[in-house]
């Protein structure tokens, strides 16, 4: 092994393979790690510290070894650990998609050009796809057939060191902390493709079901970005002062309103709001989207409850003109600009940093509705 010194804070080891390919990777990468593993469908979260890491050697064309710093924690990360959805994630499981760390490994006979040894980049859901099929070509790149999922289908984010795709992997700005990034990764491109394809125009109401949460605060901030009005919807004095302070215009207290439709109505000069971006991870969020609209309007469904059917009038859904739309995730041009919009300063994530060691109680919190914005794990 060769040990060069061209970039001097990030000696790389260049170590010459028996088929005389270039494998590149930083020394010291550990054997064993600490991850959170749901080992069985439905079962607790175990911390453990023997979690084999995959050596730079063993990575394959395509697959890169990243040293994660820190990760968000989904509601999706609670969905495929309780596995209330009608697919089910892998087990054991090492979840979390919302990873910020540095490559340390790329697989040898790689060809991404981009991604290089020392990079700080960022992990999304969607950890790879093909890239040939025609939901690729068309951008969708989330709905390939082929998709390894991070923390689902392929091991994520709750873990030291994860493997992860060069052509994936999502480079992260400067002019923003690790911490700040890491739910952009997932919860901010979210919402902010899901705005994109809202059909909104600047001065229109947008209303946002699950506004406290960590989609939905990032919402209010992409929203307000847009020049577009906002009504939160959720409940508590926490969430309420959070929402207002990001800038929506008005709040409603999902508990606590007697009708909710009225009450949208009222604020949106009385016939409706334009938009709903429902982040709920639950339907009841769902309920009443459809009646506040006003014609014209668009429903976007991005809360992903397990069994739950849309309810929504056929006859006033044709009357009214209205659009109901799905919005999965978002491609690897949504996440870098939902990235650079966030690096600006112009959207901030609102989290606690805690320790893996705390994912279990982060857990319950959330399903419980107590976590106000994101919970994101220090890694280090
Ligand atoms: P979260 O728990 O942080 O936020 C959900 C919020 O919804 C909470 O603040 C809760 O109080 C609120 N809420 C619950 N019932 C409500 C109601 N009836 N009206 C208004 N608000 C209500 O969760 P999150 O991480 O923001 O994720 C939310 C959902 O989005 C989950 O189902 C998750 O799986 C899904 N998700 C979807 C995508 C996608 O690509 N479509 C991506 C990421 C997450
Ligand atoms: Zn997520």
């Amino acid at each position: 092994m060769i040990v060069c010194s061209h970039a001097e804070q990030n000696p790389i080891a260049v170590q010459i393979h028996p088929n005389n390919q270039l494998q590149m990777s930083s020394p010291n990468i550990p054997t064993v790690q600490t991850a959170a593993i749901v080992p069985s469908p439905g079962a607790a979260i175990v911390v453990r510290h023997d979690v084999p890491v995959k050596q730079a050697s063993e990575l394959l064309p395509g697959e890169c070894l990243i040293k994660l710093a820190c990760t968000g924690v989904c509601h999706t990360d609670l969905h495929a650990k309780i596995g209330d959805w009608p697919l089910k994630a892998k087990t054991p499981l090492i979840g979390g998609h919302e990873g910020v760390g540095e490559v340390v490994a790329i697989g040898a006979h790689t060809s991404n050009k981009e991604i290089k040894i020392g990079d700080r980049v960022g992990i999304k859901w969607l950890a790879d796809s093909c890239l040939d099929c025609e939901s690729c070509r068309k951008g969708l790149e989330q709905n390939c057939p082929l998709a390894k999922l991070s923390g689902f289908n392929v091991d994520g984010t709750f873990s030291q060191y994860v493997v992860s795709y060069v052509n994936h992997v999502t480079p992260i700005p400067e002019g923003i902390e690790s911490a700040e990034a890491a739910s952009i990764l997932c919860a901010g491109v979210t919402v902010y493709r899901a705005l994109k394809y809202s059909g909104t125009n600047i001065g229109d109401w947008v209303v946002l079901p699950g506004a406290g949460g960590g989609l939905g605060h990032l919402a209010v901030q992409y929203a307000v970005q847009m020049g577009l009005r906002v009504v939160a919807i959720d409940s508590g004095a926490e969430k309420k002062a959070l929402c207002l302070k990001l800038g929506a215009e008005a709040w409603i207290d999902f508990r606590e309103s007697k009708d909710i439709v009225k009450a949208v109505k009222d604020i949106c000069d009385g016939v409706g709001a334009h938009c709903a971006i429902v982040t709920a991870a639950n339907s009841s969020g769902y309920e009443q989207a459809v009646d506040y609209l006003r014609s014209g309007g668009t429903l976007m469904a991005v809360g992903l409850p397990g069994e739950a059917k849309l309810q929504a009038s056929i006859f006033f859904t044709v009357f009214k003109s209205l659009n109901i739309k799905g919005s999965y995730v978002g491609n690897r041009q949504d996440a870098r600009e939902a990235l650079a919009i966030a690096a600006r300063g112009k959207v901030k994530c609102h989290y606690v940093l805690k320790p893996l060691a705390d994912l279990k109680d982060v857990f319950e919190g959330m399903e419980q509705g107590k976590v106000a914005g994101r919970v994101v794990l220090d890694m280090k």
